[in-house]
């Protein structure tokens, strides 16, 4: 496994390809930092010997330990274990921890690429490839994200319907080498700071759109590759730093004639596993979101509590009705994601199918629990802003900056009137304003909301997902017999 500097200096080494408001960037410019840190700590806490069992994995490839964020989940157990590291490394760093779309994206190809190359009677060797891709992966310790939102134009409208057919991410041309392809990807996060980019596709696919069935990994400094990025840090801190400060990125991944290696391509053509292999990710992700959502949960919810206390306020009714609130979201998001790690399987819902055996044994968790969870808990996001709010008031919006409480001229006059309760001092209670201010108030936290709401697919595709897995039918069949309806 790799060291967090060793991560470090292999994104020094890597081609120029980061765009930020108008300027060409190196990787590790001072605009990236909060973010390499923050998924610098998946490196620092799988060294630690107490989070051994839970930060890193047996690679059922080589038998060699490795860091859970490259490992195929083999059974249940896996399953629960990325959805518990995954809420102990939020609650660490405050937010997401950044390296969950590589996993996720891993996991989905893995299965993919074996079911296309079964389909394909032995012509292709997408799954002897991708297991090759990912004995590096695992050896080199390397951060993966995903790239499957294409930009998809006119919304309404299929990927060969567009005007415009690179608006969904395509081959253009298919060589002796490799494939040629073009489009832009988007949202696609800490790309900047990773080392590989996992693409797969967007959405299920027609027959007839076998362009657009195409999945890859490819360096993220590739020739051919640039990386629009919008970089969210917090304000900086000079005086009163915060105990861990989290950053992230998101790119606008252009792919402008890009040519993919032969060895470096999953899936080619293959339409119907293009769609399960882009179900698959949404899947896996949601998974990953009920250990994330959770972390936030038990941030939101210390600070509400935090913020009753300094206001005075803990004892009121609508506090402990705010509090229960929060408490049952965060944990009706984690026992959903509890329960599709508990009856996790090899198989995968095929519509017009059911549930059918899906990959070469990996597991795969349950579709309907996932996505319950993800979207109850997304659709709460913008609610539990509007708690937090109402509980703090108006003072994280309007609190003064850290160098007037630094300035002689108004520190004491500040430290006098910022008192609230007695027994909370007003440097603790400052300290904590701003906290709440970076999450209630910045940009970064617009951001994070907007993430949690659409983040692994906005809910009206878990809406979809649910409804179109869930047996309607016997649920018909049992009001018919109860109320006596004969036919
Ligand atoms: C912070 C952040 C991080 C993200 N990270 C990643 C990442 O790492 N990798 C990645 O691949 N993706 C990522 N995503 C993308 C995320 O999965 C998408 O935002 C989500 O799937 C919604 O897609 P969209 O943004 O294109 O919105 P749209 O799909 O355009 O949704 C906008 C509206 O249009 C409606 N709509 C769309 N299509 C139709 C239709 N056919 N019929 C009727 N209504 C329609 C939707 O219901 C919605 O109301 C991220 C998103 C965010 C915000």
């Amino acid at each position: 496994m790799r060291t967090k500097q060793q991560y470090i200096e292999g994104l020094k080494k890597m081609r120029r390809n980061i765009y930020v408001n108008g300027q060409k960037i190196d990787r590790t410019d001072e605009l990236q930092m909060d973010c390499i840190n923050t998924i610098g700590l998946t490196f620092d806490m799988a060294e630690k010997p107490e989070n051994k069992d839970l930060c890193t994995a047996t690679s059922h490839l080589t038998g060699k330990v490795i860091n859970r964020f490259c490992h195929v989940h083999q059974n249940k157990e896996d399953l629960h274990k990325k959805q518990d590291m995954t809420r102990m490394l939020c609650r660490a760093v405050g937010g997401c921890i950044q390296r969950c779309m590589g996993i996720d994206g891993t996991n989905a190809l893995y299965a993919a690429s074996y079911e296309a190359d079964k389909e394909n009677s032995g012509k292709t060797e997408y799954h002897k490839n991708f297991k090759k891709w990912l004995e590096r992966f695992q050896n080199e310790d390397l951060v993966g994200c995903c790239a499957q939102t294409d930009v998809k134009g006119h919304r309404m409208r299929r990927p060969s319907e567009q005007e415009d057919p690179d608006l969904y991410l395509r081959v253009v041309e298919r060589k002796s080498e490799g494939v040629v392809v073009r489009g832009c990807k988007v949202h696609n996060s800490e790309a900047s700071v990773a080392d590989e980019i996992l693409v797969v596709p967007t959405r299920a696919l027609k027959a007839d759109e076998k362009d657009w069935a195409i999945a890859f990994a490819i360096p993220a400094d590739w020739e051919g590759i640039k990386q629009v990025v919008s970089i969210h840090n917090l304000r900086p801190r000079k005086h009163f730093p915060r105990g861990f400060t989290p950053g992230a990125t998101d790119s606008y991944t252009i792919f402008d004639n890009v040519l993919i290696p032969w060895d470096r391509v999953f899936l080619c053509g293959e339409t119907l596993h293009g769609g399960a292999c882009a179900l698959l990710f949404a899947l896996f992700h949601r998974h990953s979101y009920s250990g994330c959502k959770p972390a936030i949960g038990d941030l939101l919810l210390g600070t509400a509590a935090l913020i009753a206390e300094c206001n005075g306020i803990q004892k009121a009714p609508h506090v402990r009705e705010k509090l229960s609130e929060f408490i049952m979201v965060t944990e009706l998001g984690y026992a959903a994601g509890f329960t599709a790690s508990e009856l996790g399987s090899n198989q995968l819902y095929v519509p017009g199918m059911g549930k059918t055996p899906y990959g070469p044994g990996n597991y795969i968790p349950d579709s309907i629990y996932a996505n319950v969870g993800r979207c109850l808990t997304g659709e709460a996001v913008y609610h539990e802003m509007e708690m937090l709010c109402d509980l703090a008031g108006g003072v994280p919006a309007t609190f003064p900056y850290e160098g007037d409480f630094i300035n002689p001229e108004t520190k004491d006059l500040l430290n006098k009137y910022i008192m609230r309760n007695p027994d909370i001092s007003a440097e603790n209670s400052a300290q904590l304003w701003r906290y709440v201010a970076d999450l209630l108030c910045s940009a970064s936290s617009g951001v994070a909301a907007v993430g949690g709401y659409h983040g692994g697919g906005s809910p009206i595709m878990e809406q979809i997902a649910i409804t179109s897995q869930y047996d309607i039918e016997a649920r018909k069949a049992m009001v018919r017999r109860l109320a006596g309806i004969k036919d």
